[in-house]
């Protein structure tokens, strides 16, 4: 009896290790990707004379102060 219960409770770390485990494997996978689309969206495009923000415009050239650039 004293046998069966040893293993029992063995398997049963085992269990709550894995689940840990995968838990900690997720939020570890999940955090640089996170980190990823908010560097992108900080890393917006802006004009390199006037610092304007060139987002969503339908020309290449900045509306500010009219300096060319690459879409
Ligand atoms: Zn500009």
């Amino acid at each position: 009896m004293e046998s069966q219960f040893g293993r029992d409770l063995s398997s049963c770390c085992c269990l709550v290790c894995l689940v840990l485990f995968g838990i900690l494997a997720v939020l570890i996978y999940n955090m640089p990707s996170k980190e990823g689309k908010r560097r992108k969206k900080r890393r917006k495009k802006r004009c390199e004379n006037c610092n304007y923000l060139l987002r969503g415009l339908t020309g290449n050239r900045c509306p500010e102060c009219g300096t060319p650039f690459e879409r």
